[in-house]
C-alpha cells in the first residue's frame, strides 16, 4: 500500500515512511493510492474479535510493510483493559469503546460509543496511545531519535504525553499557555514526572504557543539537526488508528451485514469523522456521517450550503465546547480530494484560495468554484450545530433519563444526533471525553461536580514539574538544544 498527497506533486511513499511526519513535502495531506475493500465475509468474522485483534486486521491493511507479527504485537500492547481502564463502573473495559444504549423507541436507537476511557479521558488516546507504540518501534529499527514539538490548549498535548511518556529515543517538549487552562487539565500534564517529557509554559495565550511553533517549524536547519517532529491531528497514522473504532461500534451494535448505522461525531478538525469516511470507503455498511460543531460552524457551513471558509482569530469563540474551538478544520482537504474524484490539480488551486481568499464554494451557484457540493450527500455526509444552552439542556437531559453524565461535546453530539434520526437506523454517537474533563460546565448542568475515575480524585495537588518561558523564539530554541543535546 502506498500513499499519495492530495496536492499531487509529492512522490508516493510507504506507511513506515509517512509514520513520523505530518505535512507531505507538498503541503498536501497524505491518503492511500486507494482504500482497501471488506467483504461481508470478513465483516462477519470480525464479529467475535477483541478489540487489538479487530485493529490488527484494519491496520494491516493499511500498514503493509510492517511485519504482521511485528503489528500484530503492537496493537495488543496498545488496546488493553489496563489502559483504557476508566470506563464507568459497570462497563466491561476489555471491550474497549463500550456502548451504552440511550433511546430506543419506534424502532430508532440513540447509543453512545465510549471512545474517552483512556489516560487522558478523551478520544485522542484512542489513536495516539497505539502511535507511542508505533513511533518507538520504529525509532529502534532505524536506531533514531525524535523531539516532539508542539502547542496546546488541553487535550491534544496531553494525550500526545501520556503516549510517549517513557518511550525510548523520543522527547515532547509541549508548549501552554500559561494559567490558561483547566486546573484539571494543567495538573494531567504538569503531574508527569517522566525525564522525557517536557511541559513549557508561555507567558501568552494559545496564539502564542503557536505562532512560536510555526516559527520553530519554518527554521529548516534547526528542525533538521533537533530531528523536530509533530503529532498533530493530521498525522495519517493518527486517522488509521480511528478507523477501527467505527468498525468495531458499527459490529457491537448489529447483528448482520444487512443493517446499516449512522454515527454522529463531534468535530473540529476533522480528524475523527475523516477517518469515519474511510471506514464507509471500505464498505462499512455505514448510512449517515454526521458532523455536529459548536459555535465554530466551520463545518456545519459547508454540509449545509457547499461553501468553505475559514474563520479569522476574531471569529473563532471560545466555547464550553473548547477542543472543537477551530478556525479551519485541517483534516478537511482529506474528504475535498475525494469530493473532487481524487483531481489533485483542482484540490490544489482551492486550497491555495483557501490562504489567498479564506475559503471557496463548491455550491453550484452562479461565480462559485464548482458544482461538487451537489455530491455530498453520496458521502452520507450531514451536519448540526450544538450551541452553551443545548449543551446545557443535553447534559442535563441525557442525565435526568438516563442517569448518565457526559462531557460537552458529547452533548453536542446528541443534541445534533437527535436531529438526524432514521427510523430503523441505530445512530452510534462518539462520545469524545470523560464529563470530569470540563466540570465546569457539568457544575452549571447538573449542580454537582463530575465524578472523577479512581486515580483523578486529587490530581491537583500532585507536585508539578514545569518550565515557565516568555513567548520568545529565541528562548524555546535554547531550551530545547540544551535538552536535547544535539
Ligand atoms: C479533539 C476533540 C474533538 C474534535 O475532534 P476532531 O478530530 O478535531 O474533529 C472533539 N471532542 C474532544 C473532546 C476532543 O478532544
Amino acid at each position: 500500500m502506498q500513499y499519495i498527497s492530495t496536492r499531487g506533486q509529492a512522490p508516493a511513499q510507504s506507511f513506515s515512511h509517512i509514520l513520523l511526519g505530518g505535512l507531505a513535502p507538498d503541503g498536501g495531506l497524505y491518503l492511500p493510492t486507494e482504500y482497501p475493500q471488506v467483504s461481508g465475509a470478513e465483516l462477519d468474522a470480525w464479529r467475535k474479535l477483541s478489540y487489538a485483534d479487530l485493529a490488527f486486521e484494519v491496520l494491516k491493511k493499511f500498514a503493509t510493510d510492517i511485519p504482521e507479527a511485528d503489528l500484530k504485537a503492537l496493537v495488543h500492547k496498545t488496546y488493553t483493559a489496563e489502559v483504557y481502564r476508566n470506563a464507568r463502573p459497570g462497563d466491561d473495559a476489555a471491550q474497549i469503546t463500550p456502548l451504552h444504549v440511550l433511546e430506543q423507541s419506534d424502532g430508532n436507537k440513540l447509543v453512545l460509543q465510549a471512545l474517552s476511557n483512556g489516560p487522558t479521558l478523551a478520544f485522542k488516546d484512542m489513536a495516539m496511545q497505539l502511535l507511542g507504540n508505533l513511533f518507538e518501534y520504529a525509532l529502534d529499527k532505524q536506531h533514531a531519535e525524535l523531539n516532539i514539538f508542539g502547542a496546546t490548549s488541553g487535550d491534544t498535548g496531553s494525550a500526545a504525553e501520556y503516549a510517549m511518556r517513557g518511550k525510548r529515543g523520543i522527547r515532547v517538549f509541549m508548549l501552554s499557555p500559561h494559567k490558561k487552562m483547566s486546573a484539571f487539565q494543567t495538573a494531567q500534564m504538569f503531574s508527569l514526572q517522566d525525564p522525557n517529557i517536557f511541559n513549557i509554559a508561555v507567558e501568552g495565550v494559545f496564539d502564542d504557543c503557536q505562532d512560536m511553533v510555526k516559527a520553530v517549524s519554518n527554521d529548516l536547519e534547526f528542525k533538521n539537526r533537533q530531528k523536530i517532529g509533530t503529532v498533530n491531528s493530521i498525522n495519517w497514522a493518527r486517522v488509521v488508528a480511528q478507523v477501527v473504532y467505527y468498525f468495531r461500534g458499527y459490529l457491537a451494535a448489529t447483528t448482520s451485514n444487512e443493517q446499516k448505522v449512522s454515527f454522529t461525531v463531534p468535530s473540529g478538525n476533522f480528524g475523527n469523522i475523516c477517518a469515519g469516511h474511510i471506514a464507509r470507503m471500505m464498505g462499512l455498511p455505514i448510512d449517515k456521517l454526521v458532523a455536529a460543531t459548536n459555535e465554530n460552524d466551520v463545518l456545519d457551513e459547508f454540509f449545509r450550503t457547499g461553501v468553505y471558509r475559514v474563520r479569522k482569530s476574531a471569529e473563532t469563540y471560545h466555547t464550553s465546547s473548547p477542543s472543537m474551538d477551530i478556525s479551519k478544520a485541517s483534516n478537511f482537504e482529506r474528504f475535498v480530494f475525494d469530493l473532487l474524484g481524487r483531481d489533485s490539480a483542482r484540490l490544489a488551486a482551492l486550497f491555495k484560495k483557501v490562504e489567498t481568499d479564506g475559503g471557496f464554494d463548491l455550491s453550484g451557484k452562479p461565480g462559485s468554484d464548482g458544482d461538487e457540493f451537489a455530491k455530498v450527500a453520496q458521502y452520507g455526509f450531514q451536519s448540526g450545530k450544538s450551541v452553551h444552552a443545548d449543551r446545557v439542556a443535553t447534559i442535563r437531559d441525557v442525565h435526568e433519563k438516563h442517569g448518565i453524565a457526559i462531557d460537552t461535546h458529547t452533548a453536542d453530539g446528541v443534541k445534533v444526533a437527535r436531529e438526524h434520526l432514521t427510523p430503523g437506523v441505530t445512530m452510534i454517537v462518539l462520545e469524545t471525553a470523560l464529563p470530569a474533563k470540563f466540570n465546569e460546565t457539568i457544575r452549571e448542568a447538573l449542580g454537582r461536580d463530575a465524578e472523577r475515575p479512581a486515580g483523578f480524585e486529587n490530581i491537583e495537588a500532585l507536585p508539578q514539574r514545569f518550565h515557565v518561558m516568555k513567548a520568545d523564539v529565541a528562548q524555546v530554541k535554547q531550551y530545547i538544544a540544551a535538552h536535547t543535546g544535539l
